[in-house]
C-alpha cells in the first residue's frame, strides 16, 4: 500500500508492518511517512482548493455515489481486509463495510443540500432597504486523524462530508489498521483534482503536532482516545476542531425492565468487537431487586459467545488489537477482583484473546469502571432505584452514549433528561448508531458532532452578503 500526495501514489523505503491480531502474522505494510511528506500534502491540498471549488455540487455528489458503488462491488475484499488487520469478527467487518457505503451515499445526498438562508435585515435598526443572504463556503483543508477500531467507516465519516462540502482532505489513519482505508483512498482520489485527497501514513507522535498546528489546515477532525484528544485540543489553539473521544457507556436496568431484552442488549453491547468500541456497554448498573436474576442470565448468554478465528462467520468474539491491550484488560480485572469484585465467568487471557467476562459486586471507584476499559467485560454495579442509577451513570468524566431499560415512562424520561451524555437510548443498548444520526459525546468524550449532516455543518463557514437596494 502507498500514501497519496498531490494526486500521486507515494512510497517510502522505510515501512511499517501491519499485523493480524489473531495470529500476529504480517498482513501488509505501509510507507512510514514523515513531516516532509505531510508538508507536501498540506501544500498540495491548499493548491487544490480552487479546482475543487469549481466542480459543481452535482458532480461531487455523483463522484461520492460512484465511490459507494465501487466499495459495494468489492465488499467481500474490504470485509476480509478489515478482519485481517483489526481482528474484528468477519460479520462485524461486513457491517462496517455496509455502513461505509451508507456513509458515502449519505454524503452524496448531503452535498446537494449545502445552502444558506435569506436574512430579514430590515427587521434590525438601520436595516431598511437592505437584502441579505448567507453562503455556506468550504473551510479549505480538513485534517482527519482516525483510530484502529473502525478504521474504514470512521475515516469515511470525515473524508466524505469534507469532500461533500468541497474541502480538500489529508487523512492520517491509525498505523495499527491502515490497509482497508488506503485501498478505498486509491479508489477515491482519481475522482477529485490532484491534491484534494491525500493520506500520510506517519506516526501520530511524529507528524501529529505538525498537522494540528499547521496554519494551512483549517480544521482537525479527530477520533481516538481522550489522552490524544486533550493533547490535540491544547495544540490546536484557535483552529476549528471536532473531537470524538473515548466512552464509558452505562446500561441501566431498573426493576421493571424486560430482563431478556436488557440482557440481549448488554451482551451485544459488551462483546461487540471484543468491547473495543467507543460506544460499547462498559458498565451495567442494575437495580438490586433484579440483579441476581439479571446476572444469572448474563452468565448464561455470555457462555454462548463463540470465541475464535475472526474470519469464521460464526465467531462472536475475536482477539484484542494486540497483546498489550489484552494484558491491560487482564490487569484491570485482577485489580477489581483484589478490591472485592466477584468473577462470575470468563476472566482468562490467551495471547491477544481475552474471554468474555461477567463480574458482579463491582463498585464505581474501581479502575475497571471509572476509566474506559477496552475489552469484553460486563461489570455489574448494584444500585437501589433510578436516582442512584443515574447518579452512578454520571459519576465518570465520560459522556458518550448511554442506555436505560425500563417499562416506566417517567423513569425513562428522567434518564433522558438527567444522564450527561450525547445520547440516551431507551430499551436499546448504547452501541446503537445509524450513520445519519447526530453522534458525539459530552464531557471528556469530546466536542462537536458527526453523522453526515452534522459533520458537514462543521466543515463549512457562513458568509453574509448584503445588497443595498436603495
Ligand atoms: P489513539 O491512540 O488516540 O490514536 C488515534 C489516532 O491518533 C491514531 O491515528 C494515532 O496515530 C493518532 N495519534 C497518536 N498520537 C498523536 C498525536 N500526538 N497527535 C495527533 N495524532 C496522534 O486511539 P486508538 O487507540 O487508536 O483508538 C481507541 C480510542 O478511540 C478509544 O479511546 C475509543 O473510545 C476512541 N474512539 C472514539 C470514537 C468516537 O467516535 N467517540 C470512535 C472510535 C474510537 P498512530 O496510530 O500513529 O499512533
Amino acid at each position: 500500500m502507498q500514501m497519496i500526495i498531490d494526486g500521486k501514489m507515494v512510497d517510502k523505503k522505510e515501512k511499517i508492518k501491519v499485523f493480524n491480531p489473531a495470529n500476529d502474522e504480517v498482513v501488509g505494510q505501509v510507507p512510514l511517512g514523515n513531516k516532509n511528506d505531510l508538508k507536501k500534502a498540506i501544500m498540495a491540498a491548499n493548491r487544490s482548493k480552487k479546482d475543487l471549488n469549481e466542480i459543481s455540487s452535482r458532480k461531487i455528489s455523483m463522484a461520492l455515489d460512484d465511490i459507494a458503488q465501487e466499495l459495494s462491488k468489492n465488499w467481500k475484499d474490504f470485509s476480509r481486509s478489515l478482519t485481517l488487520e483489526s481482528g474484528k469478527p468477519i460479520k462485524a467487518s461486513r457491517d462496517e463495510v455496509k455502513r461505509s457505503i451508507e456513509t458515502l451515499k449519505l454524503s452524496a445526498e448531503e452535498s446537494k443540500r449545502i445552502y444558506g438562508e435569506t436574512i430579514p435585515l430590515d427587521a434590525g435598526i438601520g436595516g431598511k432597504g437592505f437584502i441579505g443572504f448567507t453562503l455556506k463556503i468550504p473551510l479549505g483543508v480538513v485534517g482527519a486523524i482516525t483510530p484502529f477500531n473502525y478504521p474504514l467507516n470512521l475515516a469515511v465519516h470525515k473524508l466524505a462530508p469534507a469532500l461533500a462540502a468541497k474541502n480538500a482532505v489529508i487523512l492520517k489513519p491509525s498505523l495499527q489498521a491502515p490497509l482497508s482505508i488506503l485501498k478505498l483512498l486509491e479508489i477515491m482520489y482519481p475522482y477529485f483534482p490532484d491534491g484534494a485527497v491525500n493520506t500520510v501514513t506517519g506516526r501520530g507522535s511524529e507528524i501529529g503536532e505538525e498537522m494540528v498546528t499547521s496554519e494551512y489546515i483549517d480544521k482537525i477532525s479527530f477520533t481516538g482516545s481522550v489522552e490524544t484528544g486533550k493533547l490535540i485540543s491544547r495544540q490546536a489553539s484557535m483552529k476549528k476542531i471536532t473531537l470524538e473521544l473515548g466512552g464509558n457507556d452505562p446500561l441501566i436496568v431498573l426493576e421493571d425492565a424486560d430482563l431478556e431484552k436488557a440482557v440481549e442488549g448488554a451482551v451485544r453491547g459488551s462483546y461487540l468487537y471484543a468491547g473495543q468500541v467507543c460506544i460499547a456497554v462498559k458498565r451495567l448498573i442494575v437495580d438490586e431487586k433484579v440483579a441476581d436474576e439479571f446476572s444469572a442470565l448474563m452468565v448464561k448468554e455470555t457462555r454462548k459467545m463463540k470465541i475464535g478465528d475472526p474470519l469464521d462467520p460464526k465467531t462472536d468474539v475475536g482477539p484484542l488489537i494486540d497483546e498489550k491491550a489484552a494484558s491491560d484488560v487482564e490487569k484491570v480485572v485482577a485489580e477489581a477482583l483484589n478490591e472485592g469484585a466477584e468473577l462470575l465467568c470468563g476472566g482468562k487471557r490467551e495471547g491477544n484473546y481475552y474471554s468474555p467476562t461477567v463480574l458482579d459486586q463491582v463498585t464505581p471507584s474501581m479502575k475497571l469502571v471509572s476509566e474506559e476499559t477496552f475489552g469484553p467485560i460486563s461489570p455489574i454495579i448494584r444500585v437501589n432505584g433510578v436516582d442512584e442509577a443515574i447518579q452512578i451513570a454520571n459519576s465518570t468524566p465520560y459522556g458518550l452514549q448511554s442506555s436505560i431499560f425500563t417499562s416506566n415512562i417517567h423513569h425513562a424520561m428522567q434518564a433522558a433528561k438527567e444522564i450527561e451524555a450525547g445520547s440516551v437510548m431507551i430499551n436499546k443498548q448504547s452501541t446503537f448508531r445509524t450513520d445519519n444520526m447526530p453522534f458525539g459525546g459530552f464531557k471528556m468524550s469530546g466536542m462537536g458532532k458527526e453523522g453526515v449532516k452534522y459533520a458537514v455543518e462543521d466543515m463549512v463557514r457562513t458568509k453574509l452578503v448584503v445588497i443595498n437596494t436603495s
